[in-house]
C-alpha cells in the first residue's frame, strides 16, 4: 500500500505532476529546451519575489549550498545555526576547505538579527548562511529582519539563504530580504520528485564569486550563471529534462492556485498540527512568530514509540517522521508542505488520535 508521505521531504507528488516526468526527451541544446529552462526561471522568479537570475540544478539542494558556500567566500563565512541542516553547512564549508565559523542557537530558538550584528561588526566575515526553516527543529528563522541588519549595517556582505524546505510554502521575498544567493529543493514545498534544486543568485554574489580562486567545477556558480547568459537558459552540462517538464506544469499549478492561497493553506494546516501538538504535546519551538508553518517539530512529551506509532499509520497508510539529528529520540515531526490540504491532514490525526487512544 502507498503511504500519504507527512515527513518534511520527499512528499507526496500529484499523479498529473508526475505523469509530466514522462514526457518524451528532447535535445538539451535545442530551442525547445530554451524556452522550457527560460519559462521555468521566469515562473520561479514570480514564486521567489525577484528580478535576479534563476540556476536550475540536477542535484538535491545540498549540491547547491556546497557549491554556494564554496563559490562567493573570498574570506571568511558565517555560519548561523539552528540545527542539523546549519551545522551541514559549516561542514560542507570545512569540506571545501571554505574558511568558516559557526555560530550556534540552543534548540529551539532562532538566529536573530543581534546575533548577526555581534559576529558582523567583528569585520571578519564576507558571506553570511541562514537557515529559513530548520527542518529538524520546525523554527523559521526572521530572513527580512537579518536583510533589514545587512542593508542598515553590512551592505557589503552576502546573505545566502536555504530555504529548501519552506520556499513554495512560505512567503519568501527575495529582493525585499536582500537575499542574494536563495536556494530550494525540488521534493519539500514545491511538491516534486527529488533531483533537482533551485537558487537564485545576485550579480554581485557572481561578481564575488569571481574574484574566488576554486570554485570546483559542477557547481561551479561562474560557470552555471555564464552558460545561462550565453546559451539562453541552457547549462553546461545534461539536466533532468524529466525534471523540467514537471516543474513547469507544477509552476503553472501554484500560479492557477495563487500564491497568497498557497501560503495561507500551509498555515492553516500548521496551526491545525500545532494545536493538536499543544493539547496532547508540546512544541519544541515556544514562540509563536518562529514556527515553521511547514513542517512541525513535536516535543515527546508522552515518550511514546514512534517507530511504533509509525508502524501502526503505515497499516493505514500513512507515515511521519521522528526526530533529526540531536532531536531524534526527543521529537518527532509532521510535516504539512506542498499540496496537502487540510482535510488529508485531519484525516492523518485523526488516525493518529486512533492509534494512540488521544479523545
Ligand atoms: C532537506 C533539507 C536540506 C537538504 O536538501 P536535499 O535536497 O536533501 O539535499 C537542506 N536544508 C534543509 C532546511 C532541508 O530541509
Amino acid at each position: 500500500m502507498h503511504k500519504k508521505l507527512f515527513i518534511p521531504g520527499p512528499v507526496d507528488v500529484r499523479e498529473d505532476v508526475l505523469q509530466r516526468m514522462a514526457t518524451p526527451q528532447i535535445s538539451h541544446r535545442s530551442k525547445d529546451a530554451s524556452a522550457l529552462q527560460r519559462g521555468i526561471s521566469e515562473k520561479l522568479q514570480k514564486l521567489m519575489y525577484t528580478e535576479n537570475t534563476i540556476i536550475l540544478s540536477t542535484s538535491s539542494g545540498s549540491g547547491l549550498m556546497e557549491g554556494a558556500i564554496r563559490s562567493c567566500t573570498g574570506k571568511r563565512a558565517a555560519v548561523f545555526s539552528v540545527g542539523a541542516f546549519g551545522d551541514r553547512w559549516f561542514k560542507m564549508a570545512k569540506a571545501n576547505g571554505v574558511p568558516a565559523d559557526k555560530i550556534s542557537s540552543v534548540p529551539g530558538k532562532p538566529t536573530t538579527p543581534e546575533m548577526v550584528d555581534e559576529a558582523l561588526a567583528t569585520g571578519k566575515y564576507d558571506v553570511i548562511t541562514v537557515t529559513h526553516n530548520e527542518t529538524s527543529a520546525g523554527i523559521m528563522n526572521p530572513v527580512e529582519e537579518i536583510g533589514a541588519l545587512l542593508k542598515a549595517k553590512y551592505p557589503e556582505v552576502l546573505f545566502l539563504v536555504d530555504t529548501v524546505s519552506s520556499l513554495g510554502g512560505s512567503k519568501v521575498e527575495v529582493d525585499k530580504c536582500g537575499i542574494d544567493v536563495c536556494i530550494t529543493s525540488t521534493q519539500k514545498c514545491l511538491g516534486l520528485p527529488a533531483g533537482m534544486s533551485i537558487c537564485s543568485v545576485s550579480t554581485r554574489s557572481i561578481e564575488a564569486a569571481r574574484k574566488v580562486e576554486n570554485r570546483g567545477l559542477y557547481f561551479d556558480f561562474v560557470e552555471l550563471y555564464d552558460t545561462i547568459q550565453k546559451k539562453d537558459h541552457q547549462y553546461p552540462s545534461t539536466p533532468s529534462l524529466a525534471h523540467m517538464f514537471a516543474l513547469d506544469y507544477q509552476l503553472d499549478r501554484i500560479m492557477a492556485e495563487g500564491l497568497d492561497n498557497r501560503f495561507a493553506r500551509h498555515k492553516e494546516m500548521a496551526q491545525y498540527v500545532r494545536n493538536w501538538a499543544r493539547k496532547y504535546f508540546d512544541l519544541l519551538v515556544d514562540e509563536e512568530r518562529y514556527l515553521s508553518n511547514t513542517l512541525t517539530t513535536i516535543r515527546n512529551t508522552r515518550e511514546i514509540s514512534v517507530g511504533d506509532l509509525n508502524k501502526k499509520l503505515g497499516e493505514r497508510g500513512f507515515m511521519i517522521s521522528n526526530g533529526y539529528g540531536d532531536l531524534k529520540d526527543v521529537t518527532f515531526r509532521i510535516s504539512h508542505m506542498a499540496d496537502y490540504t487540510l482535510d488529508e491532514v485531519k484525516d492523518l490525526i485523526n488516525n493518529i488520535n486512533d492509534i494512540l487512544g488521544l479523545k
